[in-house]
Parts: C-alpha cells; sequence; structure tokens
C-alpha cells in the first residue's frame, strides 16, 4: 500500500496560455480517503450493432478542480459536485476504447502510461484482463495528441503496439509534430517533448496515418473533426446495423460540473471558446440523436446517454447488461 499524502502532481498543460500548473493534492491517491488501494477489473464490453466495444480502462487520477477549470467559480464548482455527491479533489477517469471490428482489433486512445503517476498506466493491463495484448492491436485511432491519450503509445523507449498503424488527423499533427513548435509556444514545451516522445517512435517506422478528411477509416467508422481542446481534436462514429456511439476524446472532462454548465472550460484547452462551442454542439446533437457516447474521462466506463433537461443537459451511464440487447 502506498499513501501518497499531500503529493504534488504536476500538470504540464496544453492550454492556449498555459504553463506548468501545480496541483496540491491532500489526498491519498491510492485508496483516497483511506489508503486501500482498490483493485478494479479495468474492463466493460457492451455491443453496437453487432460489433463489440471493450472499455478499458488507464486507471483514475485525483484532480484539484478548483484549480484547472475555468469559467466558472469555486463556490458553483462545490455546489455542482456537491450535487453529485462528490467534493474537491475529484477521481477523474481515464479511458480508453477497444473496438473488434470483423478481422481487426482497433483501440480509441490509450492511456498516460507512466506521464501522470502511479494511478494511471494500466491499459496494458486492462487489454489483458480484457483477453487481448498489445501486440494483437492493428490500429489506433487517436482523438487528439496529448499525453493521457497518446502516453501508452511507448514504455521505456518502445513501441508498446507494434503492429498498429496510429491515425491521427493532419491537424493534430501539424501542431504538435511541429519541429518548431515548442520555439513557436514555449508555454507548451513540455507537451511538445511529449509528443515527440510517444509518437515520434511510429512516425519514424512510417506507422502513422495521418488523415484530412472526415471518409471512413474502416468499415462503419468515421473521423469527425471537432477543433477547440485541440486544434486537431477529433471524434469517431461507428456505426453498426442501426446504432451508433460516438467517441468524444475530450470533448468534456467532468461530467458533473460540464453537463449542467457547459460552458465551463479547462486550463487543458488550447483554444476554450472554440472548446466550449463544440461542446454545447455535440452535447445538442447526441441528446437530440440519442446515440451512444463514449467518453475518455467520464467516469469508468463513460459510456451513456445524453438527455437535454431544461436548459441544460443531464449524463445517463449505460445500465449494465450482460447479454447484447440489454440497452
Ligand atoms: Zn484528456
Amino acid at each position: 500500500m502506498k499513501n501518497l499524502k499531500n503529493s504534488v502532481i504536476h500538470w504540464f498543460l496544453s492550454a492556449g496560455t498555459v504553463f506548468l500548473l501545480t496541483a496540491i493534492v491532500s489526498i491519498s491517491v491510492y485508496g483516497q480517503a483511506n489508503g486501500v488501494k482498490l483493485d478494479q477489473p479495468g474492463y466493460y464490453r457492451l455491443a453496437i450493432g453487432e460489433i463489440e466495444v471493450i472499455a478499458v480502462s488507464d486507471g483514475t487520477l485525483p484532480i484539484d478542480l478548483l484549480q484547472v477549470l475555468t469559467n466558472t467559480t469555486p463556490k458553483e464548482v462545490n455546489e455542482l459536485l456537491a450535487d453529485n455527491f462528490q467534493s474537491n479533489p475529484v477521481a477523474v477517469s481515464v479511458n480508453a476504447y477497444l473496438i473488434k471490428l470483423q478481422d481487426k482489433l482497433i483501440l480509441v486512445d490509450c492511456g498516460a502510461a507512466e506521464l501522470y503517476g502511479p494511478t494511471l498506466g494500466n491499459i496494458s493491463t486492462s487489454l489483458k484482463r480484457a483477453g487481448y495484448t498489445p501486440e494483437q492491436i492493428d490500429a489506433i485511432l487517436i482523438t487528439h495528441i496529448h499525453a493521457d491519450h497518446t502516453g501508452g503509445l511507448v514504455s521505456e523507449g518502445k513501441m508498446v503496439f507494434p503492429n498498429a498503424d496510429i491515425y491521427i488527423s493532419k491537424g493534430e499533427i501539424d501542431f504538435w509534430l511541429d519541429p518548431q513548435g515548442a520555439s513557436k509556444r514555449p508555454d507548451l514545451k513540455k507537451s511538445f517533448a511529449d509528443a515527440q516522445a510517444k509518437v515520434g517512435p511510429y512516425l519514424k517506422a512510417g506507422k502513422v496515418k495521418a488523415f484530412d478528411s472526415n471518409k471512413e477509416l474502416f468499415p462503419g467508422i468515421k473521423p469527425i473533426p471537432s477543433p477547440g481542446h485541440t486544434p486537431g481534436h477529433t471524434f469517431y462514429a461507428l456505426e453498426n446495423h442501426g446504432e451508433k456511439i460516438l467517441f468524444w476524446g475530450d470533448l468534456m472532462h467532468v461530467e458533473s460540473v460540464q453537463f449542467a454548465n457547459p460552458s465551463v472550460t479547462i486550463a487543458f484547452d488550447v483554444d476554450s471558446e472554440k472548446a466550449a462551442i463544440a461542446r454545447k454542439k455535440a452535447y445538442h446533437e447526441a441528446a437530440n440523436e440519442g446515440y451512444w457516447v463514449a467518453s475518455d474521462h467520464i467516469s469508468f466506463p463513460g459510456i451513456g446517454h445524453v438527455k437535454a433537461e431544461k436548459k441544460n443537459y443531464v449524463w445517463v451511464p449505460i445500465n449494465y447488461s450482460t447479454y447484447s440487447s440489454g440497452q
């Protein structure tokens, strides 16, 4: 049992104006209240039509929301957390998703690996528990090149997914893999270095597939540009037999706050204003069309529906089921 009381978590933020923020988290990162390490299964299956999708957990990270949420007040954040029986700091999930598409295994994002401390970095373990090894993965669809979505690509300088092609939007590559990037934006120096370290080996090996359209990448899987959080941020839609799920990446980060108030932004946004506009549009569409949503930072498995209520939105988590039509 490891108690990291009063641990200091260094957040290398990637926002437009941002910097290095130090968030002091005065809880034990294992077990939070009582120091008990809570080992969870780390995977969850559902079916979209005839396609199995498996949520895989990278872990959770305690985050001091009062330090990272923007365009809000501590009072609003604390009240919305209390409405959800939570208090600051909050354990925020980091999720990825495995799509079992006919003869291909396709991952959407791949967690943080070692970059954010000991409570994250569990994607390979979660995949193995679900019955798969990283070597079996054929493709990884990256929503954006932030370290908690691409960190898992590389461990100790080696490709964790040696047989996978990595799909990333051209806008995202142009921004984060620009050799001049760090000199243009010194505030994001650490994020540019992480991008090189984690995506670089796949680029060198010719395994990065950059795309700049919303044409299908695989049967039933389409990228949808959603710039704001980062310049090339991308959703992925999976459709099969009349069912649809949209993988949101970092459209939003804190469900207890940002559904009640979609205008609340986060310091990690490269363009907060655009991110808030994208969020409102996506909430509206998801509520209107009623499709499934999978979101990297919503409480694991991060799968559910969005419902419009009064002027705002409500997150409705998936109903647990052990058979495929139990929705
Ligand atoms: Zn993220």
